[in-house]
């Protein structure tokens, strides 16, 4: 555990103690995480590549006995109060009628305790009653899953603490559900397996399909090498976006082209596919079918000795001009984050995450660094848009107990 997560954790006990005037039982952490390449091909049953980042939720727990989830932030977004639900009402079939009451980033907690009642047997066990303080480093709203971070880290703690059982990979599909079913977002599985299942030092190369996973070194330090994570800050809702649009123009073309997803389709067949399908829904189609295969590639490369790191930056910045040209989820901020770091210096940059803003990484030397964030945040002001965000990452470790 570094020393930003060792305070991170001590802070957040801290806090728990102040709220509940209480020892909590543990401190359980999830983080966000990079998505290095493949790009809403999750929902499309194909291949994606993320690694976790330093940057994690972590939630102080304490287990009671009075039916009550009592829930406080420790971010302004949570305002000051502690959130409380019934966990009967809550732990039900119907328990989806208790998101209504609650301000919205309760509901990626209480989704959690609902979604986890939908595996169990006698849920007993998630009714006993709970208190949680949720603090997080993760950005909000910057593509790094600062959402699936909180229930990931709910989601290890109660696993723990009610005596589950679940596995990394049944988590993975009982965190998805709190989200897309109980908070109302559709998002794939990327999200909480990255959180649920990274190894510090890989990334974890995902078939979306099968849900297998497996990880791949990504030896970055190793390489003299870094990730830069550019925030633009130009914030997206998945909720109310363009994201769900994006999900059903795929879904139609999967429809069009006669096949079960996506990734179904080979780059092959692409040119027979420009001959069937209106020229929107061809581009979308264009960019996963060429998204699963530098997936792929870019699995290749870091499964050779010694990565060639202009090969890897290639594949990043080609993702990016297929999302950019074919996909049509990014923005004049990202854009410009993408082609000054490459300009400065980065091997190859890309958008991260589902687009619309958010955040962009770029590959970068290790002493390079500096002056590629020096040149995006000098391009930024010549633009007139808010200073960026930059920072560097490095593969961590999935979601634990902490304390
Ligand atoms: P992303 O996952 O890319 O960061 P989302 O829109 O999926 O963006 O999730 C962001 C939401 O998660 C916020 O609007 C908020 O409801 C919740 N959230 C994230 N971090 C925190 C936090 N530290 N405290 C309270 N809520 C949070
Ligand atoms: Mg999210």
């Amino acid at each position: 555990m570094n020393e930003a997560s060792r305070r991170q954790a001590a802070g957040t006990q801290q806090h728990f103690a102040e709220r509940f005037g209480a020892h909590p039982d543990g401190v359980w952490t999830a983080p966000g995480r990079v998505n290095l390449i493949g790009e809403h091909t999750d929902y499309n049953e194909g291949f994606v590549l993320p690694f976790a980042i330093p940057h994690h939720a972590s939630v102080a727990v304490r287990r009671t006995d009075t039916g009550t989830l009592r829930v406080a932030g420790r971010q302004d977004v949570a305002g000051h109060g502690a959130v409380e639900v019934d966990l009967a009402r809550l732990v039900a079939e119907d328990g989806r009628g208790a998101a209504a009451g609650l301000p919205g980033w309760a509901r990626y907690v209480a989704g959690v305790f609902w979604s986890l009642g939908r595996e169990a047997g006698e849920p007993g066990d998630l009714r006993a009653g709970y208190e949680i303080v949720l603090d997080s480093s993760v950005p909000i709203g910057a593509g790094l899953s600062s959402s699936a971070a909180i229930e990931c880290a709910v989601g290890v703690a109660v696993n723990d603490l009610a005596g589950l059982g679940h596995t990394g990979e049944e988590l993975v599909l009982i965190c998805q559900r709190a989200e897309n079913e109980f908070v109302g977002a559709p998002t794939g599985i990327l999200d909480q397996s990255a959180s649920l299942l990274s190894e510090a030092g890989h990334a974890l190369f995902l078939d979306c399909r099968s849900r297998q996973s497996r990880v791949v070194p990504l030896a970055l330090a190793e390489a003299g090498l870094e990730i830069l994570v550019i925030d633009t800050k130009v914030s997206h809702a998945h909720e109310s976006g363009g994201y769900g649009q994006l999900r059903s123009a795929c879904e139609t073309g999967a429809q069009m082209l006669g096949v079960a997803a996506l990734r179904d389709v080979a780059v092959a067949d692409l040119m027979a596919a420009e001959a069937e399908l209106p020229g929107q829904i061809f581009s979308r189609v264009k960019h996963i079918v060429t998204e699963n295969q530098r997936v792929l590639d870019s699995v290749d490369l870091l499964g050779s000795d010694g990565f060639d790191p202009a090969a890897l930056g290639g594949l990043l910045t080609a993702s990016h001009a297929s999302m950019r040209d074919d996909f049509g989820n990014s923005c004049p901020e990202m854009d410009l984050a993408v082609d000054s770091a490459i300009a400065a210096g980065a091997f190859g940059a890309r958008m991260t995450g589902g687009g619309f803003g958010g955040s962009a990484i770029a590959l970068v030397k290790k002493g390079d660094a500096d002056a590629v964030r020096d040149a995006v945040v000098r391009a930024f002001a010549e633009a007139g848009h808010a200073a960026p965000d930059v920072f560097s990452v490095l593969p961590s470790p999935g979601a634990r107990r902490q304390a």
